[in-house]
């Protein structure tokens, strides 16, 4: 078996017995994070039948993964990082979720292209949870009005809200933070939890963990 393979089976298991432990009603869908790896490292995976991958570059994703998704069309493409607005067009087409929904501008270009293409993304709306400067995202006090300004002006499909929570800090409060937001909101699907913090976001009840480094290995770039 291959290793990105075995790594994903160790870290599936892992996240299943902190669901069944916490008593969560579902398991959280890992999402793959490809990002900087090659077709050929990811060709494992996609043999072994998992089907979320995520990238964080749209021209890097548009290249990567145009053919394969003609070949296994059950992948579920997961765009993670900034997204400019100039490249929303092709995110659109490419995507089938976006988790990095972070401006009211970028909503406006997503909604139009969704009607050109008519196509319907699965969108996160990404929190900035710690209300850092170097990190984007709609600060708490202002989510109310940018997910009705989504919803009821754009009709954009929010499925959830995304964060990232500050670096060397306990994220559990952060996440948890995001839940009870999510709650207020009505909104079933959350995305948080990477390599380094995954179960204390399976504790908190995420929906979806965007892993990488835990299974592909480390990155150089
Ligand atoms: C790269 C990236 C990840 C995966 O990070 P790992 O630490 O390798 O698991 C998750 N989310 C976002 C937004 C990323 O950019």
């Amino acid at each position: 078996m291959h290793v990105s393979v075995k790594r994903l089976q160790t870290v599936n298991n892992k996240v299943k017995e902190v669901a069944n432990k916490t008593q969560l009603k579902t398991t959280p869908q890992i999402i793959a994070v490809s990002k900087t790896f090659q077709l050929s490292q990811i060709t494992p995976l996609l043999d072994s039948g998992h089907l979320h991958f995520g990238e964080n570059k749209v021209q890097e994703a548009d290249h990567k993964w145009k053919d394969v998704k003609k070949k296994y069309k059950n992948i579920q493409l997961h765009m993670l990082g900034k997204l400019q607005t100039n490249k929303a067009k092709i995110a659109v087409k490419i995507f089938d979720y976006i988790h990095s929904l972070d401006n009211a501008k970028l909503a406006s270009k997503i909604a139009q292209f969704e009607k050109e293409l008519n196509k319907k993304v699965k969108l996160f709306i990404q929190v900035n949870i710690g209300e850092e400067i170097q990190k984007s995202g709609i600060v708490i006090k202002d989510l109310q009005n940018f997910y009705d300004y989504c919803t009821k002006e754009l009709s954009l499909n929010i499925i959830g809200l995304m964060c990232i929570p500050p670096a060397d800090l306990d994220p559990i409060n952060y996440f948890t933070m995001l839940k009870k937001n999510s709650e207020i909101l009505n909104l079933k699907d959350l995305s948080m939890g990477m390599s380094n913090d995954f179960e204390q976001a399976v504790i908190c009840g995420t929906t979806y963990l965007r892993l990488g480094s835990i299974i592909f290995g480390p990155r150089s770039i």
